[in-house]
This record gives C-alpha cells, sequence and structure tokens, in this order.
C-alpha cells in the first residue's frame, strides 16, 4: 500500500456544475474534529470530513450529481492511503465522489465528462 502525506478529492460541484478536485494535505487535517473542502472556483463547500474518534471519518457530500447531501464512512487509513476509493450516489448509482491518488482520482472524474462539465483548471500544486 502506497503512502503519501496528502490526499486528492473529486467530486462535482453543486453550484458550478462541473468536476473539480481539491487536494488536501495530512499535516493539516490529522487531529482535526472536524475540517471542509471548498470549491477552489467558486468556494461553496463541497465536503465537509469530521473525524469520528473511532478510526473512521464521516464523509458529507453535497451531491452535484442530485443535489443531496450524502454521507459515507470512510476509514481514516482509506482516506490516505488506498489509491482510489468511489463512493455511489443513491440516486444515480454512478460513482460521484473519488478520493486517493491524483492521477487516479482525475481518470475518474475525467470519465463524467459525458454528464457533466469538465474543468480542472491547472493550478493544484502538491507541496
Ligand atoms: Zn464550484
Ligand atoms: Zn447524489
Amino acid at each position: 500500500m502506497k503512502v503519501r502525506n496528502y490526499t486528492t478529492l473529486g467530486y462535482s460541484c453543486l453550484l458550478c456544475g462541473v468536476a473539480r478536485e481539491n487536494t488536501i494535505k495530512v499535516f493539516d487535517c490529522s487531529g482535526a474534529a472536524e475540517f471542509s473542502v471548498c470549491c477552489p472556483v467558486c468556494g461553496i463547500e463541497a465536503v465537509s470530513i469530521t473525524n469520528r474518534g473511532s478510526g473512521s471519518y464521516e464523509v458529507a457530500l453535497n451531491c452535484g450529481f442530485c443535489g443531496e447531501n450524502h454521507v459515507y464512512d470512510v476509514p481514516i487509513h482509506t482516506f490516505w492511503e488506498t489509491e482510489i476509493v468511489e463512493l455511489t450516489c443513491p440516486e444515480h448509482m454512478n460513482t460521484v465522489m473519488a478520493i486517493g491518488d491524483t492521477d487516479t482520482v482525475r481518470e475518474v472524474i475525467s470519465s463524467w465528462q459525458d454528464i457533466i462539465g469538465f474543468d480542472l483548471g491547472d493550478d493544484f500544486p502538491i507541496n
């Protein structure tokens, strides 16, 4: 298993209506009880992540496909270490959020091009 010091979240922004991605660093989030990921373009909260203290995160997504809020339970080690985690919308049964390695997440969200727009931008540095 590959250990990263970052993880990338890919999702469809509810407001923009296109695929977005954020890369977050483990050092910014470890120890935090709650943190959120906002669309890098419009700034609305896309995902909020709560550490339940039981070894897993409660990952709440504002789904850009159906407009609902979906809550997933993702083990912390999975969140930071697994190459790709695909989370499915209960309405549409397709992947609506991908968590993991940047390149792999991009592959997943680029497959949404037929469903939604696709605009990654070019300034997502990984430090
Ligand atoms: Zn947006
Ligand atoms: Zn949904």
